[in-house]
């Protein structure tokens, strides 16, 4: 308690003088110089540089290689995927917590764009990538959209989606990661000209593109033409990290032919011994995605590309059980909020993977063979008091012949 003779240390006036003084060791502090205090400390916090006007951290954000560890974690193989989209992420939100400085140098946007089989992982990696950041994520399939007066979506849905899962905040909404899946369905259908409006395709390439840049777009918040009399928010799309992915069933031909075409002439001897004729997707390059069909604009706002891998038995058989949420985990956790310890034999999970590559249903269809084998045990062991259980080989194939889905 401050006696009558104290003073504040910084203004000086007497405890009479003021209302509250605050003792320290040495000394006294009265409402006004604490709360002075507080302000030039809030000041030149907001002076350093680490903050930027978009509150994004970036000291906080995970490196590269920590980035590609966390993928580790969820999604199995696809190293080079892994490694260009942890790059493209990192550099993707420098950029966006970037302090303006006169030297000139603006650090331009890292939109990404994936190729790769069905199943193999691409919208899993973005997710898990947004999971990480804990910024909003949305998903949308390219093909549900139309040139504008068309039926079907506008383009801007995509970013009423964004604010839904960002609770309406814009600036979260802003920073946000957008995951376009089978871009490739939007090509243009070079070999197969119209005389009518293109209207799954070169069109809606054009509306991305105004997306894809960066411009201020009014998006209507709850989507859609069923609420005509809603407010617009304006969203500015300039630090929305959007990622693309498709199957582009196909373009290893179109690689081929580049190849093919490339190796004639000089040092061609060299190029074909070094060509891997398993894997020509590895190859990958821009120049290809245009023979597929997108827009050279597209293609130019989508300056990451990389590609995922084919599944192959090793890979279906880890994703049974080494992700950190893989299916088997899953499942062992639902056994186990009912007491019951869940194992697999080893040629049950190998069955599995049989039927996946059988079914060529690729990861994708893991999920649905293990749901048909573990459907019985799930509605009955739960009343049985069962303490274990474990899934065979003729269990597993038992189950999976008596689903419809086996006939
Ligand atoms: P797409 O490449 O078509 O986007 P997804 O990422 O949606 O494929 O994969 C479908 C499901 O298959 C995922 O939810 C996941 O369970 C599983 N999966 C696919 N690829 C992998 C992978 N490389 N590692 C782990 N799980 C995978």
């Amino acid at each position: 308690m401050a006696k009558k003779q104290d003073k504040c240390s910084f203004c000086g006036r007497s405890s009479s003088e003021v209302r509250l003084l605050i003792s320290g060791i040495d000394g006294f502090i009265c409402e006004d110089c604490a709360a002075q205090a507080y302000q030039i400390v809030q000041e030149n916090f907001n002076k350093t540089p680490e903050k930027s006007s978009t509150g994004f951290d970036w000291k906080h954000l995970p490196k590269p290689t920590e980035i590609k560890a966390y993928l580790d974690q969820y999604v199995i193989g696809q190293d080079d995927a892994k490694r260009y989209l942890s790059v493209a992420v990192y550099n993707h939100y420098k950029r966006i917590s970037q302090v303006v400085t006169d030297d000139g140098v603006e650090i331009e946007k890292s939109n990404v764009i994936m190729v790769g089989p069905t199943g193999t992982g691409k919208t899993l990696m973005a997710r898990t990538i947004a999971n990480l950041l804990k910024v909003p994520f949305t998903i949308v399939d390219a093909t549900v959209f139309t040139e504008a007066g068309y039926v079907g979506e506008d383009v801007e849905s995509i970013l009423s989606r964004l604010l839904q899962v960002a609770d309406f905040d814009v600036q979260a909404t802003q920073r946000g990661i957008v995951f376009i899946d089978e871009i490739d369905k939007i090509a243009r259908k070079t070999d197969n000209p119209s005389i009518t409006r293109d209207v799954s395709g070169e069109g809606v390439q054009q509306g991305l593109l105004k997306l894809l840049e960066g411009s201020i777009v009014n998006v209507p918040p709850k989507g859609g033409r069923k609420h005509p009399d809603q407010d617009y928010e304006h969203i500015d799309t300039h630090n929305i990290l959007f990622i693309c992915g498709g199957a582009f069933d196909g373009i290893e031909r179109k690689i081929a032919q580049r190849l093919n075409t490339h190796v004639v002439g000089y040092n061609s001897i060299q190029n074909v011994a070094h060509i891997d004729r398993s894997n020509l997707m590895k190859y990958i390059q821009p120049q290809d995605l245009k023979s597929f069909g997108l827009i050279p604009e597209i293609i130019g706002r989508l300056p990451v590309l990389t590609y995922l891998d084919a599944l192959d038995r090793k890979a279906l058989r880890a994703i049974l059980t080494e992700p950190k949420n893989s299916l088997i985990r899953q499942q062992q956790k639902l056994f186990g909020m009912d007491g019951i310890a869940l194992a697999f034999d080893e040629e049950a999970l190998e069955y599995i993977v049989d039927k996946a590559v059988e079914f060529k249903l690729g990861a994708r269809g893991l999920r649905s063979i293990v749901e048909s084998i573990m459907i019985t045990p799930q509605y009955e062991l739960p009343a049985s008091g069962t303490k274990t259980f474990r899934v065979t080989l003729d269990y597993a194939k038992q189950q999976v012949e008596k689903a419809s889905f086996a006939a």
